[in-house]
């Protein structure tokens, strides 16, 4: 990959790169953040890799998390590196900042991504810390443990633990060398799925007593509203992924969460079986994401969307 070339050249090249991901950060984003973190410092460059909320509780173990900067740099001497996102609009906090530079490099594997960036790397992968491992193969950084536990994290996250569609065998061989680089499979996946906070399940329980299925089963869809957070006290990140198990109801093909983030302001989850692409759904209200995971956030009432997107789901199937 060309593209590949000119990043690690330009990486050379440069001493201080500001590193950044998308809102509400998950496995990937953190992962390949933290793992390309480690590598740039392994170079001898100076890193600032940039969080503007709290790292989500489910990710807090992971070697270098105190790295991590929660505000932003006070110059623009730096290279910006956007991992797992091509929108600004995605970026948060960071936009403007990153707007300012001179300098924007992208890695990022989404099927409906942005158009931000001087060198972009956007290929449909399983996971942008594959496409670092790619990257930091291109500037010959060896493998460290923390490098390894980082990068596994992402793969396994935005694999569904090795499950999901793009589960390739390139996927397991790269597994296999951060395995070997001593990033511990059984550590990882227990600390990924074994220790999530009670006010998880309560939001869970949520969430299935207002489950609906529509267009004959094919459609699952529920809702959680801000007040639901504070009842439960939970946290932003803690309904992760619970569209993916929704998915699990067998006849489902689409479901669809709607997440009251802030008073008045949502934010929805999508995944498809394979047969709808959820990415092209989401892009109709301004999102983007994958065939299979996709999402938006826009300024509605909960309430009163959740009765538009039913009609707009039950279309899919009429
Ligand atoms: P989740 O439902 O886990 O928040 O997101 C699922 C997938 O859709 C992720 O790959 C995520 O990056 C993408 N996604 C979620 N919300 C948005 C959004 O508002 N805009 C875009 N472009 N992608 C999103
Ligand atoms: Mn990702």
């Amino acid at each position: 990959m060309k593209v590949l070339e000119e990043m690690a050249a330009l990486i050379r090249e440069r001493e201080r790169f500001f590193l950044v991901s998308h809102i509400n950060p998950d496995g990937d984003a953190i992962g390949s953040m933290l793992g390309l973190a480690a590598a740039l410092e392994s170079l001898g460059k100076e890193v600032w890799p940039y969080l503007d909320e709290e790292i989500p509780r489910s990710y807090a173990w992971l070697p270098g998390v105190e790295k991590i900067r929660y505000s932003l740099p006070p110059d623009s001497r730096w290279t910006a590196i956007v991992l797992d996102c091509g929108d600004l609009s995605r970026i948060g906090g960071a936009a403007e900042f990153v707007d300012s530079l001179q300098e924007v490099l992208v890695l990022d594997h989404h099927e409906v991504s942005g158009d931000l960036g001087h060198l972009r790397l956007v290929e449909p992968i399983f996971a942008t810390g594959a496409l670092v491992f790619y990257l930091l193969r291109e500037l010959s950084v060896p493998l460290t443990r923390e490098i390894a536990e980082n990068l596994y994290t992402a793969i396994f996250s935005d694999t569904g633990g090795f499950r999901f569609q793009q589960t390739t065998a390139e996927a397991f061989s790269m597994a296999k060398e951060l395995a070997e680089a001593g990033a511990d499979p059984a550590k990882i996946a227990e600390m990924l799925t074994e220790h999530y906070p009670l006010s998880r399940f309560c939001l869970l329980k949520l969430v299935l007593e207002r489950l609906r299925l529509l267009a004959e089963g094919k459609v699952a869809i529920s809702v959680l509203k801000s007040e639901d957070y504070e009842r439960c006290q939970a946290t932003k990140s803690d309904p992760e992924d619970f569209a993916t198990f929704l998915r699990s109801i067998d006849g489902v093909e689409v479901t669809a969460l709607v997440k009251e983030v802030k008073p008045g302001e949502i934010s929805v989850s999508l995944r498809s079986r394979g047969r709808v692409n959820v990415a092209r759904f989401a892009a109709r209200f301004g999102g983007g994401g994958h065939r299979c995971a996709a999402g938006f956030r826009l300024k509605d009432d909960p309430g009163r969307f959740y009765h538009i997107l039913r009609q707009e789901l039950e279309a899919l199937f009429a």
